[in-house]
């Protein structure tokens, strides 16, 4: 039988110049998962997700994703492990089309034809077209990517990850600066994508986190100060103390 658990963090610790940002971390993400963290500004979220994707390297502790170690590989490596991360501000080419950004991010070693002379196959198409209908972006394929809303670059981004198909996808914020309508379509897009992958997001906004989340994290100046469901999360104590109070 399969482990449930996709990603088993342990002990995890960063210090910059002696301040632990994460600062011993235990945390256990189960295979279609959507877990988010929440915490005050400076909470250690944005490192806990840097310190996954391999951005940042881990003072000490354990980030075990399936059987691979991550702190002790390189960034691509990561990504080729399965782990697809989306930073605050989208990183689209606004040159590009929607077609042509979501080609682009098309895992090239499952081409023959490797990068520099990539050729797009039916494979390659068929893939594209069905993560423009999970992104909202079907009728927008051909638009230039500067050209759409602030939401649907977000959207275009998430497509980006999608099209590796990560077991593991991470969404710093995703729906800052979206309007209403966008962010329920965005809670529906990652209901829908956690049905086969886990998803870990970084949110403020509750009414979002409430539609979201299976298990809510709460993070405190780099530790671990409550965590389960939403609702014994907003009951808590601590957590109306340090965050949910203000
Ligand atoms: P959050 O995302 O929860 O708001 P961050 O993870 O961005 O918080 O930051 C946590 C703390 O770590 C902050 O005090 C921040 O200033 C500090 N920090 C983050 N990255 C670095 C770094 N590369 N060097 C020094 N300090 C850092
Ligand atoms: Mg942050």
């Amino acid at each position: 039988m399969t482990s449930p658990i996709l990603l088993a963090i342990e002990d995890l610790t960063v210090s910059f110049d002696g301040f632990k940002a994460v600062d011993g971390l235990n945390l256990y993400v189960e295979r279609n998962e959507v877990r988010v963290v929440i915490g005050p500004n400076g909470a250690g979220k944005t490192t806990l997700l840097d310190l996954i994707c391999g951005k940042t390297k881990a003072s000490a502790g354990s980030i075990k994703f399936k059987d691979t170690e991550l702190t002790r590989l390189v960034e691509h490596d990561i990504v080729k492990a399965g782990v697809g991360r989306k930073f605050q501000t989208p990183s689209i080419y606004e040159n590009l089309t929607v077609r042509e950004n979501l080609e682009l991010s098309y895992p090239k070693g499952r081409n023959v034809f490797g990068s520099l002379f990539f050729k797009v196959t039916d494979e390659v198409n068929a893939r594209v077209l069905a993560v423009a209908e999970d992104i909202f972006l079907s009728d927008r394929l051909d638009t230039s990517a500067g050209l759409l809303s602030h939401g649907q670059k977000q959207w275009l981004e998430i497509g980006m990850l999608l099209i590796q198909d990560p077991e593991l996808l991470m969404l710093d914020e995703p729906v800052a600066g979206m309007s209403v309508s966008e962010r329920e379509a965005t809670a529906e897009l990652l209901g829908r994508i956690s049905q086969n992958r886990s998803v870990i997001v970084i949110e403020h906004d509750m009414d979002f986190v409430k539609d979201i989340a299976h298990r809510v994290t709460v993070l405190h100046q780099g530790r671990l100060l409550a965590e389960g469901k939403m609702d014994e999360v907003q009951a808590n104590e601590k957590v109306i103390e340090v965050y949910l109070g203000h």
